[in-house]
């Protein structure tokens, strides 16, 4: 059977891949084009595709009829997917929940800790030789333990947060959900999102990114906030309005922002780059070889599923 894979994945993943399918792997690391999209639907069994391969409604309907039976991705996030087109055009779509949870959870500590800490700034002052030594008020931050951390889509990675800043750093945990949610340590759901974004010291996003939630944080949201706490993006860029983010750090209205996803991704503003109070990472959730060999073992065994025609172990 011929499978794409859309980007080349760690060695262990290609050889497992190449033992079982006739294998085209693409030269590049930059996310496929409309046409090469329309060509894999055309000519292959099953794709593995990744962040930003846009299989969109026009790429099912200029396919026609695909061959195609399977989108593989590699990654829990498949908004560059169109599911329901997929679906219309018969094409099966998996994702690998899971894998992916603890680092993209290590991800967001990483980014809460350092905007917190101011430890973005404080390398870069360390760096361009400006430190004159320590002093007691020297680049003061946010205390964070004993805080309240504020949850923005409580799901396997935001449970997986929660977890972390609660039973490692004594916070209370409050929490935005779609549907009612109940989570296994002490967390209190509350009814909107303003709700979270004004009790929480730190708040972390960590919902699907898609039509449902673009935009989700807006200027009214940032409004919200406490002029002392902090915000941190781990799920998609288009989640967050980036200019309104960008309009309440310059207005003060937060102390700062950890960012991992962009809006227009890899397109980082550079007014973001301009302020000193954001910590600004290249989308490294899962960024662990380990992490992504179980990602490409997963997409892989959704592939061998559906080429010896049983069930789908992750379908979306
Ligand atoms: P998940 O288990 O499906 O959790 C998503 C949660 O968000 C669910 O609890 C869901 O609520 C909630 N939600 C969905 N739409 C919402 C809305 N409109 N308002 C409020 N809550 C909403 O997914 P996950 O495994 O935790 O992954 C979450 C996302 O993280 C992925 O989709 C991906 O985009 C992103 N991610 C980023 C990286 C990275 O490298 N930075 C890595 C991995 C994942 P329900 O209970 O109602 O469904």
């Amino acid at each position: 059977m011929k499978l794409l894979i859309s980007r080349a994945l760690p060695d262990s993943v290609m050889a497992a891949a190449k033992a079982r399918f006739d294998v085209t792997t693409r030269p590049t690391t930059q996310p496929m084009s409309h046409d090469e999209c329309v060509a894999a639907l055309r000519e292959q069994d099953i794709v593995l595709p990744t962040l930003g391969d846009a299989f969109t409604a026009r790429a099912f309907a200029e396919a026609g009829t695909p061959r195609c039976r399977l989108l593989a991705n590699f990654g829990v996030g498949y908004n560059h997917i169109d599911v329901g087109a997929a679906r219309a055009a018969g094409v099966a779509v998996t994702n690998t929940p899971g894998a992916v949870t603890d680092a993209t959870a290590d991800v967001a500590l990483t980014l809460m800790l350092m905007t917190a800490r101011r430890a973005g700034e404080g390398e870069r002052l360390v760096r361009v030789g400006g430190w004159q030594g320590w002093h007691p008020t020297q680049m003061l931050g946010l205390h964070v333990t004993g805080k309240t951390v504020g949850i923005v889509g409580m799901g396997r990675i935001g449970q997986a947060i929660a977890k972390r800043c609660h039973y490692g750093f004594g916070m209370d945990v409050v929490f935005y959900n779609r549907s009612p949610k109940p989570v296994d340590l002490p967390a209190r759901q509350l009814a909107t999102l303003a709700e979270v974004m004004a009790a929480a010291d730190a708040v972390i996003v960590a919902v699907p990114g898609g039509a449902e939630t673009h935009h989700l944080l807006d200027a009214e949201a940032f409004a919200a906030m406490q002029r002392h706490a902090i915000f941190v993006n781990i799920a998609r860029g288009d989640v967050v309005d980036e200019a309104a983010l960008i309009a309440a750090l310059r207005a003060g209205q937060l102390a700062g922002a950890g960012l991992d996803v962009y809006e227009f991704e890899p397109a980082v503003p550079d007014a973001l780059k301009a302020i000193e109070n954001v910590v600004l990472l290249p989308h490294l959730g899962t960024a662990a070889l380990e992490v992504r060999e179980a990602m490409g073992r997963m997409a892989l065994d959704n592939c061998i599923a559906q080429a010896e025609g049983r069930a789908l172990p992750n379908p979306v």
